[in-house]
């Protein structure tokens, strides 16, 4: 299972996202060509554009299911509301 603290920072916010478990067996990358792409340097794929319409949605929830490591997730927006990239600053006590 995917894990959203683990995820690649080039990830665009929102759903889908590419965790640190990715093998770069290109199987995602084939299924869904508009949302996942490969990082050359580091031999990994992130998702570069969240699905935007159904069809998009049902290739990204396939390559998700095919991952053969799962790392993919689907969790990133209720990911995110619990654990902010950005923590917020605390009130510093006096
Ligand atoms: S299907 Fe999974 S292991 Fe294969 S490239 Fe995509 S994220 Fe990486």
């Amino acid at each position: 299972m995917a894990v959203f603290v683990n995820r690649y920072p080039e990830n665009v916010p929102g759903k889908f996202y590419v965790d640190d478990q990715c093998i770069d067996c290109d199987l995602c990358r084939e299924t869904a060509p508009d949302n996942f792409t490969r990082n050359e340097d580091g031999g990994y794929s992130y998702v570069y554009k969240q699905p935007t319409s159904p069809d998009e949605e049902v290739l990204c929830k396939e390559a998700m299911e095919g991952c053969p490591v799962e790392a993919i997730g689907s969790d990133g927006v209720e990911a995110a509301a619990v654990s902010p990239a950005q923590p917020s600053p605390q009130p510093q006590a006096q």
